[in-house]
């Protein structure tokens, strides 16, 4: 096929150095797939943060297109459960890690990864949640299942003007939770207090070492942040809770003693959307589809421009992007 379409390229060179350009692709250089998607909106991630800006070696092929996120329309598909014309989602599997992403006009995918888009949503609202989104709901599944409801006290979010953190401030609070949303950006309290949240903690109290065990605070948590952060969010967490760990903004440790889980049967609960199977996925959308407030959903979201994604990229790495970045491709 001869049509082209505008994509970001990640590149490096002999000496492993990465560039990061703007290029016309054709098809034919797409990777191996069942289903071509045309992609109509995506969004930017703090994984697509670190794939451009080379912080984390999230990029392990090269040259890549980068992109975890994408949703569009199918526009040839051989997999059985695809046609063209059916309107998809795509969340990681290794897309804009090891497999040509969603910053491109067209996507070459394996159709076993795709989900449906729920009527309820535009490919922008889906974008506007992105795997940010849809991984505060699989937190919130996550405590569900370990038997955590808002009767139980009250939840921290850590994170919480963050993508994960602020579907998941928007989400619990909609859910009945009293919900306690953690942030170094205490400018953006009221914002906060818009999305759900019943108080504001600054993240300075939770972000230095602590003690194994705390005064007890709160019965649940979904922490985005990791290290210190996690561990004094788990030593006060009251006895019988537990902790959803999604990410690791502060950092990849965890400087934890076993006290909380020993001493008040505390649950860490692990949750990765990478590789979560189909049907954890497609329970996440069609619950983020009934519980997700769509005023909530726009108070969070700023629409860019493609040619805007790798300014975007490299202030979310800084910690400067407030709540979801989407991205019009149209
Ligand atoms: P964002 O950059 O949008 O949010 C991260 C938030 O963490 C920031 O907004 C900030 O919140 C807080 N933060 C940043 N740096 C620090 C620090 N040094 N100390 C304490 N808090 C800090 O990223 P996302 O919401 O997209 O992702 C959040 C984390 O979740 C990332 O680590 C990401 O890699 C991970 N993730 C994991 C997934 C999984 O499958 N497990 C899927 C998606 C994301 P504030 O300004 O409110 O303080």
């Amino acid at each position: 096929m001869s049509e082209t379409f505008r994509a970001i390229l990640i590149s490096r060179d002999e000496a492993r150095n990465q560039s990061v350009d703007i290029v016309e692709m054709t098809p034919d250089q797409l990777m191996d797939g069942d289903v071509d998607v045309a992609v109509e909106a995506t969004t930017v991630n703090y994984k697509d943060g670190l794939a451009i800006t080379g912080k984390a070696p999230v990029v392990r092929h090269w040259p890549l297109v980068p992109g975890i996120d994408l949703a569009g329309t199918v526009i040839t598909s051989s997999h059985p459960d695809w046609q063209a014309g059916d309107r998809v989602i795509l969340n990681g599997w290794g897309v804009g890690e090891t497999h040509h992403g969603a910053y491109a006009g067209r996507a070459r995918l394996n159709g076993d990864w795709l989900v449906a888009l729920p009527d309820r949503f535009t490919a922008m609202d889906a974008m506007a949640i992105g795997t940010a989104g849809y991984t505060a709901m699989l937190s919130v599944l996550a405590l569900e299942r370990a038997g955590m409801t808002p009767d139980r006290g009250p939840v921290v979010v850590t994170g919480a003007a963050g993508g994960v953190g602020s579907v998941a401030v928007a989400l619990l609070s909609g859910l009945g939770w009293h919900v306690i949303a953690s942030t170094g950006r205490t400018g953006e309290a009221d914002w906060l207090r818009d999305l759900g949240a019943a108080e504001i903690i600054d993240r300075a109290e939770l972000s230095e070492p602590g003690k194994p065990l705390a005064k007890e605070r709160w019965a649940a948590g979904i922490d985005a942040v990791g290290s210190h952060t996690l561990a004094n969010v788990l030593a006060a967490t009251r006895y019988g809770g537990a902790v959803a760990c999604c990410g690791l903004a502060q950092g990849m440790d965890l400087p934890a003693s076993v006290a909380p889980f020993i001493l008040r049967g505390v649950s860490l609960l692990g949750i990765d959307s990478v590789m979560a199977p189909k049907q954890r996925r497609v329970e996440a959308w069609s619950r983020l589809a009934r519980d997700l407030d769509a005023s909530r959903l726009r108070a969070i979201t700023t629409e860019i421009g493609f040619e805007a994604i790798i300014d975007a990229a490299k202030e979310i790495v800084e910690g400067r992007i407030r709540g979801r970045v989407v991205v019009n491709m149209r």
